[in-house]
């Protein structure tokens, strides 16, 4: 967030975007579930100009072996930003940034993972991104949900985030770089399919009435993740032939 918001224009004279988009519109995202060999599960997700890769192993002994739990498996997730991802270089390794989101977004997937399934293992989600444009973080969940069902891994259900915002004085979904650094408020979420939010962080400033129409749109948001998510698996597993008596 900036101070100097007020001297950037968010929208054109038909109230649309700078990229074009309604105040309510999602980027387009582009999915490909399975592209890694090695790892359980995995899948590359494109949204707007962020590019993710989500990659899952396990369940698998936990190691070390103090880290085990006897009665569930631990879940460990770590997102990572490649020092090609952003203008200026991130500084590779570990920062207060990367750790607060692997924190988070590990929490926003403990809720639908059935990890009492697995004692003494560990499942490990590892998000790298290739490509940032605001919004990586709810890229990455969103790869990581599906990466999950590729690995096998037994869950609830899927897990689809979003963000919302508010920019130029106007409540509007999934912010991009612009928007993100020049606007008043980033409120990025995690929703269950069943409508349970597992992860709320906000950024900036919003009323009360404004956190609640920011809150009724991104979950609207999720949805249309969601539909994504889910056209991606059938497109995954009916042409692996997995899924033909649930096509017909
Ligand atoms: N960003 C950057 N360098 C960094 C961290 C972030 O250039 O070290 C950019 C990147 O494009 C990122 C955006 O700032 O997507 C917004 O970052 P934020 O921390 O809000 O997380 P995100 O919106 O990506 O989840």
């Amino acid at each position: 967030m900036s101070s100097n918001q007020n001297d950037v224009v968010f929208f054109d004279e038909n109230g649309l975007r700078t990229d074009g988009r309604k105040p309510d519109e999602i980027r387009p995202m582009k999915i490909k579930i399975g592209v890694l060999s090695r790892a359980n599960g995995s899948c590359y997700l494109e949204w707007g100009a962020n590019k993710v890769l989500a990659a899952v192993y396990g369940p698998r002994e936990a190691h070390p072996k103090r880290t085990q739990r006897a009665g569930q498996a631990i879940i460990r997730y770590r997102y990572n930003m490649q020092s090609f991802s952003v203008e200026d270089r991130a500084r590779p390794g570990p920062s207060r940034r990367s750790s607060e989101i692997s924190k988070v977004s590990r929490e926003a997937f403990e809720p639908v993972i059935i990890s009492d399934a697995y004692p003494k293992a560990a499942i490990d989600i590892f998000v790298e991104v290739l490509q940032a444009d605001a919004g990586t973080r709810t890229a990455a969940i969103n790869a990581a949900s599906l990466a999950l069902v590729d690995a096998g891994i037994p869950i609830r259900g899927l897990v689809s985030a979003c963000a919302v915002g508010k920019v130029g004085g106007k409540i509007v979904l999934d912010l991009n770089k612009p928007e993100d650094n020049y606007g008043e408020a980033d409120l990025p979420i995690a929703m269950t399919e069943d409508g349970k939010i597992t992860l709320v962080q906000m950024d900036g400033h919003l009323s009360p009435s404004e956190f609640e129409e920011a809150m009724a749109l991104v979950q609207k948001g999720c949805r249309q993740v969601l539909e994504i998510q889910k056209a991606a698996l059938m497109e995954k597993f009916a042409a692996d032939g997995n899924f033909d008596e649930v096509v017909e």
